[in-house]
């Protein structure tokens, strides 16, 4: 076993022990389901984890935390939370006594990802935080760190691994149906025009850390690491602003190249003032293209074959069933906290290299 497969063996044995207590409790009485509490009731959690929820086979929303009062009557009739399932912030703790909740599932804005998780993974609770994970790789250490502590597991929300065109492009790569890759190009971008309510602390230093670095261009990091199949030996990068006003505290636009190994590339670019969807990648036999991208629905795929012959899914609702499969079975989970470590790794060597205007050289990876 190399080291890399033994320390993701050594991690999983930490709540492997869990795993036959869970699977009973998941199929006592033919569908008993896993308990999520949603910490964060803001658009994400409303419009895409409540409806997925509803749908999932192996969970079930069984308890809310927010801030604000005037939400909860609508979710606890929307879905039957009993009061005993219904916290604040300061008082998450209280959840460690709820045997209903299994899992608490992070969705406040970035820079609270780590005290919630912490806070949650302390209540004895396992967690699925949203990306991008946090501000700095050190933040994502002291998270993985009470995950272990705890013996729970940590995964991120990246969607996109359960959606059929990502895995088409990623098994296309890992089989080299096309042959190796040469080129990669990636963008996630969306003109905003609206400044206040969830976009607010997008753009705000503190909570949103670097704007449309973070917030989509984690998305871009991700589609690159998998178009390419390995990790990044360094980026040069730069960012710019045009709406002064609007962006005083997080640049606008962001552009970074990242070089692998042979010297092959993937460029990026995130950007909340101009629009961009796609993933690329060049390969010895032709273009593998996503187009759009992102989306919760609506993905376009081609290969050098011809297009791709995919239904859409409900990717939250596939994400939330395969993070409990993870639990209940004691596997590895294809998203786990070391995964969303490795891409803060990346997105601050993008904002190093735009600050000193040289290229960022990563150090080694963990995973
Ligand atoms: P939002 O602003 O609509 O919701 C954020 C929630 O956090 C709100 O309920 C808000 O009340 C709460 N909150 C708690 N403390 C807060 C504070 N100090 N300041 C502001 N809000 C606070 O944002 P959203 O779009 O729902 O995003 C939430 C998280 O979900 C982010 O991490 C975001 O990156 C992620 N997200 C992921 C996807 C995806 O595709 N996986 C899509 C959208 C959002």
């Amino acid at each position: 076993m190399n080291t890399l497969s033994r320390r993701r063996a050594l991690r999983l044995g930490a709540f492997a022990s869990l795993a036959p207590y869970l699977k009973l409790r998941a199929q006592e009485g033919g569908e008993k389901k896993l308990g999520i509490a949603l910490l964060g009731l803001g658009d994400y959690a409303t419009h895409q984890l409540g409806p997925a929820l509803k749908k999932t086979r192996n969970a079930r929303l069984a308890a809310i935390v927010t801030g604000s009062p005037d939400k909860v009557p609508k979710w606890q009739k929307e879905y039957e939370i009993p009061d005993s399932g219904v916290y604040d912030y300061e008082t998450l703790e209280k959840i460690a006594d709820n045997k209903d909740v299994d899992v608490i599932y992070v969705v406040t804005p970035t820079a609270l990802h780590p005290e919630f998780t912490i806070r949650a993974l302390e209540a004895g609770k396992h967690v699925i935080c949203e990306k991008p994970m946090a501000p700095t790789a050190e933040d994502c250490a002291r998270m993985i760190k009470a995950a272990a502590d705890a013996k729970k597991m940590l995964q991120i929300g990246y969607r996109l691994h359960w959606d059929p065109f990502h895995l088409r492009l990623m098994e296309a790569i890992k089989t080299k149906e096309f042959g190796a890759w040469k080129a990669i190009d990636v963008s996630d971008a969306g003109r905003m025009n609206d400044f206040t309510r969830h976009n607010a602390w997008r753009v705000d230093k503190e909570l949103g850390i670097a704007g449309a670095l973070y917030d989509l261009g984690v998305y871009c990091v991700q589609a690159a690491l998998y178009s390419a199949q390995e990790n990044p030996l360094k980026v040069t990068a730069k960012h710019w602003t045009e709406r002064e006003k609007e962006f005083s505290e997080v640049p606008e636009h962001w552009e970074w190249e990242l070089e692998f190994s042979g010297g092959r590339k993937a460029k990026g670019f995130a950007s909340y003032g101009k629009n961009g969807n796609h993933v690329k990648v060049e390969t010895e036999k032709g273009e593998i293209r996503i187009d759009p991208a992102y989306g919760y629905s609506g993905q376009k795929g081609y290969t050098p074959a011809g297009p791709m012959d995919l239904k859409p899914v409900f990717q939250q609702q596939l994400q939330i069933e395969g993070q409990i499969e993870a639990i209940l079975g004691g596997k590895p989970s294809r998203v786990p906290g070391e995964m969303g470590r490795r891409d803060i790794q990346i997105v601050r060597g993008i904002m190093e290299a735009a600050e000193s205007g040289k290229a960022y050289e990563f150090a080694k990876f963990d995973y």
